[in-house]
């Protein structure tokens, strides 16, 4: 397979850099950033991807009954419809699947670079150039790029529990986004840490095959029912007819889920309403009195992301389940032990316990002016200008960056808001001639006193603890306000938002 065009090696100031893009990362965000590139005649990218194939957190996250909450016809590209998806709620096959062939389709393979991990990005003021690292098959490589764009997920970093011993544990043991497809679970003694998106959706697939299953909740998650179905072969060929079908469909998926920001941003209020679904899910499904004070949260609906699942408490009722609420104490090398000094062995052990969403260790290798790192730069919370364009950090260009994350729909729409912007000014640079962009720190700034005062009256400040917010308590994660609110603001960027540095003359040696 051929590489991408590129100009021999790093040289002397001002010399044509290896690739004038350089993307991290090949899920939805990297194959779009490609996609368009290649749509504006762009050919000297090239993409990192630490894994085997594309498709980002839907390669990883291969647990059993991993899905998406965001119907199908909503969560894919607008320029890559699919008629024929099968059902409301995309499979994680079904998304590899779909992104895979995106990629065949683009002619992108011949970009990537596949098991090839980032080890290390640092901005070279004097050549205005991003100097990159990457470790491939043991051997580390280094090259340049005038543009760096991280698309490498905001959940795709695996947290594991920081609870004492958890180390010495001598059974098998894997994180939800590592599944250990050749572990045979049934019969054996399964303790599950952690009751959030992931565990809801593999707990109910497992738990009928092992012997026994003590699932760890520090919270309970509020709940709604999913309204899952298969689309029927008669409405596939409908919306493979008709185009204009397709897209109506899709529209009224985007509004229906765009309504829900009334109740999340503008008056939390309207939530207690919605908690009403959930509250009655409960009653319906969960007879224990003793479970339902268990699974019963004591936050308003909102504040944490509202899971959808209509097999989860069934699971977590069944008889050789034990929802357990008592903090973990120890994790021995067969047992995990509780606050109240009750032992429970097991055979293995899965962390269900979520992603690096704030602290991303990416932001300790990334290198802005004066060698400052993201990581430190971030420090008391990560900030970005509308989660793209980070200050001091010239031609650096972020994808789910700070406070881009949307719970109540689907992160695509973002995706491409994002990449739209990011094409714009990589254009507004090549006309300028190749010079540096980089946010207006006082922009950013006032950007994001006005974003954390909005923040401020949401539901997600109501009262409860999430991986939305980073350890200061800062809500750093997510959007407050309408997915189409960040696309116009995206859309009004401009010169007077950013600074722009002319390319410094060739040194001649
Ligand atoms: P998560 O929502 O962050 O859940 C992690 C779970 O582990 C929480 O229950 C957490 O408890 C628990 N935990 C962490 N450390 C612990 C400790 N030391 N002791 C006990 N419990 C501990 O992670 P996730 O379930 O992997 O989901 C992450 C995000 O990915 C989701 O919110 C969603 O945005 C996305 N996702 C989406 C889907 C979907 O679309 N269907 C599916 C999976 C994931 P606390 O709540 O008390 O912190």
């Amino acid at each position: 397979m051929g590489m991408p065009e590129t100009l021999s090696s790093s040289g002397p100031a001002g010399l044509a850099p290896d690739y004038e893009t350089a993307i991290v990362g090949t899920g939805f965000g990297g194959l779009a950033m490609a996609i368009k590139l290649r749509e504006d005649g762009q050919n000297r990218f090239v993409i990192i991807e630490r894994g085997s194939s594309v498709g980002g957190t839907w390669r990883d996250n291969r647990y059993p009954g991993a899905a998406c909450d965001v119907p199908s016809h909503l969560y894919s590209f607008s320029f890559a419809p699919k008629s024929d998806w099968s059902r409301v709620y995309p499979t994680q096959p079904e998304l590899h699947a779909y992104l895979r062939q995106v990629a065949d389709e683009h002619d992108l393979l011949r970009y990537i670079q596949f098991n090839s991990t980032l080890t290390g990005a640092r901005y070279d003021e004097a050549r205005q150039l991003w100097q990159i690292s990457v470790i491939e098959a043991g051997s580390s490589r280094s090259f340049t790029a005038r543009a760096l764009v991280l698309a490498n997920g905001g959940l795709a970093e695996p947290k594991l529990p920081d609870v004492p011993g958890v180390e010495n544990f001598r059974g098998m043991h894997f994180h939800s986004s590592q599944w250990n497809h050749g572990y045979e679970l049934a019969g054996k003694r399964v303790a599950v840490i952690g009751s959030g998106a992931s565990a809801i959706q593999f707990v109910p697939e497992i738990a009928a095959k092992v012997a026994r299953l003590d699932v760890y909740q520090r919270t309970p998650n509020w709940i709604i029912p999913r309204p899952d179905r298969p689309y029927s072969e008669r409405l596939k060929g409908l919306f493979a007819k008709l185009p204009l079908l397709r897209r109506a469909y899709r529209s009224f998926i985007y509004w229906a889920h765009e309504a829900r920001v009334f109740g999340l941003v503008l008056n939390p209020w309207f939530m207690t309403l919605f908690q009403k679904i959930a509250e009655r899910h409960i009653e319906r499904q969960v007879k224990d009195p003793a479970l339902k004070a268990k699974v019963t949260p004591d936050y308003l609906i909102g504040c944490r992301r509202i899971l959808i699942s209509n097999d989860w408490y069934p699971a977590v009722s069944r008889p050789n389940v034990d929802l357990v609420t008592q903090p973990i104490r120890e994790i021995r090398e067969n047992a995990v032990v509780t606050a109240d000094g009750q032992v429970r062995e097991v055979d293995c052990l899965i962390f269900g316990t979520g992603f690096y969403a704030t602290e991303n260790p990416i932001g300790h290798i990334v290198h802005g002016r004066g060698g400052v790192s993201l990581a430190s730069e971030w420090s008391h919370g990560e900030e970005a200008y509308l989660g793209t364009l980070v200050k001091r950090f010239p031609n650096l260009f972020l994808i789910v960056g700070p406070n881009t994350g949307v719970g109540h729909t689907s992160m695509v729409f973002i995706i491409e808001t994002q990449v739209a912007l990011i094409r714009r000014l990589l254009a507004r640079l090549r006309a300028a001639g190749n010079a540096t962009l980089e946010v207006r720190a006082d922009v950013q700034d006032s950007f994001n006193r006005k974003l954390q005062q909005r923040l401020g009256a949401s539901v997600w400040s109501t009262g409860c603890n999430s991986w939305y917010k980073h350890r200061s308590g800062k809500i750093t994660a997510l959007w407050p306000g309408f997915t189409f609110d960040f696309r116009r603001q995206t859309r009004a960027v401009g010169e007077q938002d950013y600074l722009l540095e002319k390319a410094k003359p060739v040194a001649v040696a």
